[in-house]
């Protein structure tokens, strides 16, 4: 086995601690990534805060960046050295219907998360990037495009997938009128990459603080959701709107600003919601959501931020900081993605 260290919470309640972990030895299609840096999603947020016994220990991170330590036998694709990127699925059956689809993130069999899944040779707890050293099998392992901030980078992964899905699925580009609810971590990347592609862009924010980030990110129109009025203006005018909040809130005044026919594609916080089916029957409205993405988008996506030069905009922490990081992240005080610097493990 690999000692590793790593931020991992043992228990509910019982916050990160920096220990030695074991990561498996290299089966012949294995990549051994040197994790240089981190991105810290909301999700890690939700599972070290969670109540649940059985969802710990825990080692966050599922957006991460590095470089090739080491590569099993049969691995031709990379080499030690090569610059890679590690989203948040590792693993999947490879022969199902989704998977044959290039839809791995909705295998039949579940993905293997990048933490908190089961191997699905071992059985083993799958530990996260917020750690030194990932071992990972070569299918989802990814080339990163050359010429950008690798700490840049890793939120692409995470938060960069999950909206870029919902974006090319509802073939946004020129003309398309697109919203974006929550300027996070996902809801800056959508507001970059709809703006990339040549939507038009507003963005819903709870923090008429974040207007003038919003508009220097690409957003044509901010809207503050909490102003009646404000939401009124923009009724029934956007083809798509992507909600990436991360609690738990009433979908009904985004279905409100889709236009006929269009879509609220919901990724943010995940759970039983209440739906008025008349806020869906006027307009012939569409509620969706989404996860993460395939191999070929996740590619697609990289290609595309290395020809537009498109990162997320974010503030990089030396590791042991990951306590100060998540409780600041708690507090919406985050512009926008905060992301370990991981090379400090040595
Ligand atoms: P984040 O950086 O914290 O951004 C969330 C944004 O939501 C905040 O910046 C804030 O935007 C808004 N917000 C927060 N609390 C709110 C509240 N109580 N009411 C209204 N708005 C609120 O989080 P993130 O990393 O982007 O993640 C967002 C959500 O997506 C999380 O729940 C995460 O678990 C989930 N997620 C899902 C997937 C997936 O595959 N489906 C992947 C990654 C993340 P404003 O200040 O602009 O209002
Ligand atoms: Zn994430």
């Amino acid at each position: 086995m690999r000692s590793i260290q790593a931020f991992q919470a043992a228990a509910p309640g019982s916050g990160l601690e920096l220990v030695t972990v074991e990561r498996r030895e290299l089966r012949p299609d294995d990549v051994a990534v040197r994790v240089t840096h981190c991105g810290v999603c909301h999700t890690d947020l939700h599972a070290v805060s969670s109540q649940d016994p059985n969802a710990f220990p825990v080692v966050p991170g599922h957006e991460f960046v590095g470089e090739v330590a080491a590569v099993g036998a049969s691995v031709t694709e990379f080499a030690v050295g090569d610059p890679v990127a590690v989203g948040n699925i590792v693993d999947s059956c490879g022969v199902c219907a989704m998977c044959v689809a290039g839809q791995e993130n909705f295998c039949a069999e579940f993905p293997t998360l990048t933490y908190g899944g089961r191997d699905r040779v071992d059985g083993s707890r799958t530990l996260g990037g917020y750690s030194g050293e990932y071992v990972v099998r070569d299918r989802f392992v990814y080339h990163r495009p050359a010429g950008l901030d690798p700490a840049a980078v890793a939120p692409l992964m995470c938060a960069g997938i999950t909206v870029w899905e919902p974006l090319r699925r509802w073939q946004v580009g020129p003309g398309s009128r697109v919203g974006v609810v929550g300027l996070g971590g996902l809801g800056h990347l959508a507001v970059k990459l709809a703006h990339a592609l040549g939507a038009q862009v507003t963005v819903f924010t709870t923090s008429p603080g974040k207007a003038d980030d919003a508009r220097a990110l690409g957003a044509d129109h901010v809207v503050v959701s909490t102003d009646p009025s404000a939401m009124a203006a923009v009724a029934n005018s956007l083809d798509l709107v992507v909600d990436t909040v991360s609690a738990a809130h009433d979908l009904t005044p985004y279905l409100g600003v889709v236009a006929l026919d269009g879509t609220l594609c919901s990724v943010g916080h995940l759970g039983p919601i209440d739906i008025e089916t008349m806020a869906l029957l006027i307009g012939r409205k569409s509620l969706a959501s989404g996860g993460s993405g395939g191999r070929p988008h996740t590619q697609e996506l990289l290609d595309f931020c290395g020809e537009h030069g498109i990162t997320a905009d974010v503030e990089v922490v030396p590791s042991r900081e990951v306590g100060t990081a998540l409780e600041r992240l708690g507090r919406n005080d985050v512009r926008y993605r905060f992301v370990l610097d991981l090379a400090d493990l040595g």
